[in-house]
């Protein structure tokens, strides 16, 4: 799967190309649909990984960015002063150290991600930044993920696109996950929703022809970069970028400094409860066979579970370094765009595709993070990870509400509406909740299908 510099020119294709355009002087959209040139492929084809180019061709590190991002064993691991940390520990990057570091399939998604860089709410996520790399938007990247090997990010295309022209260059093909957990009979859904609890942002699928505003591109880009980059600041925490041994591989000095990742601190001072929910997780998320315990197991039993412990989501229940991550981004989102997470157990309709009416909740909570021992952790998660919390805090305190539990019995779609007063005693709340008119309601059942896929999506680390 490594691609030396230059293997690119040996595609005949290309001279001819360039060739024509040169007597037909017209700026044609591409020969072939191949635009390439020094500066890499501003069109919007679909290509491999192996096609990424560096988007800023003057980055100081244009030369040795793809030899240390495409590499597929820990021996490639590049050495630290190759690829040093972007950030020093002490100071914030700045969006251009950022984008010297950025690998593209296609010119857009540099361009958007710049876009979405610099339209940052406030300096958090270029401060997270500092104990990556690099990273790798490619049009078929899926899932997106860290990995240690290369202490980078790579980041799945479906996120960036605004426009027709750039989601045709965004693979379509299915997350290779999508069947594990298939013998349980119960499902997780999770919404990323605003204060009255219709989605934060609409749901968009690949196949349907739509456009998006960048705002609505933008948002559950940030949600994703909070996760990845916790994850990167986790393997490697910032204070420690000062101390690291230069001459050794990025996997080396991630791996010598296991016992200070900030996850095991975490999970020892603010542990889960469920081992249950743990080897579910394996299941549903790592692809193990379930057991014949595991697949008799309710909605009902599981919620129970998850309603006595402190995780956000069941992902994170997968590993500490989920825990930690998904505590992060949903705190962060809630602070800077009064994101609110609702969750629940289903029990799973008995034929699939089913419309959202078929999916009836059994255990759910709507603001998972208003809950008290989950909005204690996430707190304390942003504490380790951030440089200064009060402002979230008082967030926190003063803005997030409290948690609600969704009505056992009635289906997801209608369990979504926040109730008018959190003050009030839960059953004048539940009888005074307001209904939303929601888009999911109404969906054909395969759509709904797609977009529950979608909204369960779970972003990974890899170490190797
Ligand atoms: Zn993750």
């Amino acid at each position: 799967m490594f691609l030396k510099f230059g293997a690119r020119s040996n595609n005949s294709k290309r001279p001819l190309c360039a060739l024509l355009l040169t007597y037909v002087m017209v700026a044609l959209s591409g020969c072939d649909g191949d635009s390439h040139d020094d500066d890499g492929y501003d069109d919007y084809e679909v290509r491999a990984e192996e096609d990424a180019f560096p988007y800023r061709k003057n980055s100081p590190y244009a030369s040795i960015l793809k030899e240390c991002v495409l590499i597929g064993t820990v021996a490639e691991s590049c050495n630290v002063d190759q690829m040093p940390f972007i950030g020093d520990g002490a100071t914030t990057p700045s969006v251009d150290d950022v984008m010297d570091r950025v690998l593209v399939t296609n010119k857009w998604m540099g361009r958007r991600f710049e876009d979405a860089l610099r339209n940052a709410p406030d300096d958090t996520l270029l401060t997270l930044f500092s104990s990556t790399t690099s990273v790798l938007i490619g049009s078929d990247v899926r899932p997106s993920f860290y990995i240690a090997t290369t202490a980078g990010i790579q980041i799945d295309a479906n996120y960036l696109w605004v426009t027709e022209q750039e989601k045709s260059s965004v693979s379509v093909r299915e997350d290779e996950r999508a069947d594990y957990g298939k013998d349980l009979q119960f499902q997780f859904i999770a919404r990323t929703a605003d204060t009255t609890g219709e989605r934060l942002t609409p749901y968009f699928s690949l196949e349907q022809s739509a456009e998006r505003t960048v705002e609505q591109m933008q948002l559950p880009l940030y949600r994703l970069l909070y996760h990845e980059l916790t994850h990167a600041n986790d393997f490697m925490p910032r204070h420690k970028i000062p101390d690291v041994n230069p001459d050794i591989s990025l996997y080396d000095a991630i791996s010598e400094i296991r016992s200070e990742w900030l996850s095991a601190s975490f999970i020892s001072q603010y542990p889960k409860t469920s081992s249950v929910l743990e080897l579910l997780a394996e299941v549903r998320f790592g692809g193990q066979q379930a057991t014949e315990e595991q697949m008799s197991m309710t909605a009902s039993d599981v919620g129970e579970q998850m309603h006595a412990d402190g995780a956000m989501q069941f992902y994170s229940y997968y590993s500490e370094h989920e825990d930690l991550a998904q505590l992060m981004e949903s705190a962060l989102m809630a602070y800077h765009f009064d994101a609110r997470i609702n969750v629940g157990f289903v029990q799973k309709p008995e034929a699939t595709p089913a419309p959202c009416s078929e999916y009836l909740v059994s255990w759910g909570q709507r603001n998972r993070l208003g809950e008290s021992l989950v909005n204690l952790r996430s707190r304390a998660a942003a504490a380790l990870l951030l440089n200064d919390t009060q402002a979230i805090e008082a967030y926190l305190d003063n803005e997030l509400g409290l948690s609600e539990p969704m009505s056992s019995g009635v289906d997801w779609c209608q369990n979504q509406a926040f109730s008018l007063s959190v003050s009030n005693p839960i059953q004048l709340r539940n009888a005074a909740r307001p209904t939303i008119d929601d888009p999911a309601a109404t969906m054909n059942a395969e759509r709904f299908q797609d977009m529950l896929e979608f909204e369960s999506t779970h972003h990974l680390y890899d170490l190797h």
